[in-house]
């Protein structure tokens, strides 16, 4: 039997060793997750509501120790942890108030007399893939709505949170959610293949990086499964006009700072127009020199927690030096920690085409400004990526930020803000940021049956 073990980030110290499931555990948990699907799908709607408001309440009470122990796994600071905890309770609540309005049967206006209606139903067991950044609300925003349609739910959490996984799972089940309804499953990617493979799974839905998903996809496909797949982002800042220059840098400094850079719609690429690029800079380097690097994750607000792993340190210094060599100006920061703990907040100017860091999603406390002529120029930059997640445009006149942003292919666009996430907004992306959307009504219609009935 083979096994992992889970890492305090900040200090390298090995928290606790997990098993994978052996083969026969994983047919034994597809059996399972199969059986409570059949059961949880007749559970009344009011009650599977009524477990859903109770998950949150619980997200609620236990909102400082959950929030801890997100910090110990991932690293991140308190009080941005708790943030989470907050959201994750408003997405379960979400789902529980909107159930019944979303999931109401829909009469059809028909051609050729008689009746027709559509009736949204559960399709069966959907495994979930989900990352270590935000341990919670990523499982929160895929799970809620599949388990208040009748879908149960199969979670293959990130390695490195085996703890916070494990908590979920405990979360459903005091909710009085069927057992087995939610099942978290320890499982190797070769496992994942498995799980696929079976006729006891409906669907999967990824959150996690690109090459993550171009293989989970491929599986998905050859076993004609549907796919959900949130991936990486290399969001655009633009900034084409202000009458409030420490407003702006303080956006892009705390956007981009935020859970130590490691969110998928952080902004990873800051586009100044050139008549304001200088005091931008500027403006951007004294905020980010007051920020330190601290293990000590009670902190917030003045210190940015330790990166995931010591594997994504070195990739940011590869991407840093490789920069740097060709070329890029560095005016602060640029270096990992002895021990690969930290990154120190790096900002980074003259990144071109042909550099790493100009292609490749930087993820981490790493902020890049480029400088544009003008307002089509910041477009034509913005829209060179692979991805297209997010953008957050600036400007003192919100329609010309929002005439900007609709010539951007991204998924989502915020204006004279920083790219959120809320319950009732459904996020996702375009290009290879992935395909679906999670959250708001559309997150529940991903892995339902749009059932139609028709009548003479
Ligand atoms: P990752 O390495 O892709 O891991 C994400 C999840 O996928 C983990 O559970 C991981 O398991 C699993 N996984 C990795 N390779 C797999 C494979 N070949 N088959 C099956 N499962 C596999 O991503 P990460 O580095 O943890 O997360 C950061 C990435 O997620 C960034 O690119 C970020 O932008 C993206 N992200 C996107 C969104 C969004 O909503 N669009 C939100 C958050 C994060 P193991 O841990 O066991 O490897």
């Amino acid at each position: 039997m083979s096994m992992f073990a889970t890492v305090n980030p900040a200090t390298g110290e090995k928290l606790a060793q997990y098993d994978y499931l052996t083969d026969e555990q994983l047919q034994d948990a597809l059996a399972r997750t199969d059986a409570a699907h059949r059961s949880w799908r007749e559970v009344p709607l009011d009650e599977r509501i009524a477990v859903l408001h109770r998950v949150a309440d619980l997200y609620r009470e236990r909102r400082d120790e959950l929030a801890r122990l997100t910090g110990l796994e991932m690293g991140k600071p308190f009080e941005e942890a708790k943030g989470e905890i907050d959201i994750v309770a408003s997405i379960w609540d979400y789902y529980a108030d909107h159930a019944e309005d979303l999931l109401r049967e829909q009469e059809l206006s028909v051609s050729g007399g008689g009746r027709a209606f559509i009736r949204t139903k559960s399709i069966g067991s959907i495994l979930g893939i989900m990352p270590w950044n935000y341990p919670h609300y990523q499982v929160a925003r895929f799970a809620a709505p599949n388990l208040v349609l009748g879908n149960s739910v199969l979670l293959k959490h990130a390695e490195n949170c085996p703890q916070n996984a494990l908590v979920v799972q405990e979360l459903v089940e005091q909710a009085g959610g069927l057992p087995d309804a939610y099942l978290n499953v320890f499982v190797t990617t070769e496992q994942v293949g498995t799980i696929l493979a079976d006729r006891r799974n409906q669907g999967v839905s990824l959150t996690g990086s690109e090459r993550a998903g171009a293989a989970v996809a491929e599986i998905a496909g050859r076993n004609l499964k549907k796919c959900v797949l949130e991936l990486g982002g290399s969001d655009a800042f633009i900034l084409l006009d202000t009458d409030d220059m420490d407003l702006a840098v303080e956006k892009a400094a705390s956007g981009r700072m935020y859970n130590s850079g490691q969110a998928c719609n952080s902004p990873k690429r800051l586009i100044v127009v050139e008549d304001l690029y200088e005091d931008f800079v500027s403006g951007l380097k004294q905020r980010l020199t007051s920020l330190r690097a601290d293990p000590d994750t009670e902190m917030a607000a003045v210190s940015i927690g330790p990166v995931a792993s010591r594997t994504a340190a070195e990739q940011l210094q590869e991407q840093v030096d490789d920069a740097v060599s060709k070329g890029a100006t560095l005016h602060l920061g640029g270096t990992m920690s002895e021990n690969g703990s930290f990154f120190s907040p790096t900002l980074l100017t003259d990144v071109k085409p042909g550099m790493r860091a100009y292609r490749e999603e930087v993820f981490g406390p790493v902020a890049v400004v480029y400088k544009v002529k003008d307002e089509a120029a910041a477009i034509e930059l913005a829209n060179d990526s692979d991805y297209g997640l997010s953008c957050d445009i600036f400007s003192a006149s919100p329609e010309r930020a929002i005439a900007v942003a609709d010539q951007l292919e991204t998924g989502m666009a915020w204006i004279n803000g920083i790219s959120g996430t809320q319950a009732d907004l459904p996020f996702g992306g375009v290009k290879k940021s992935g395909y679906g959307r999670e959250l708001g009504e559309y997150g529940i219609l991903e892995f339902a049956n749009k059932k139609i009935f028709r009548l003479p």
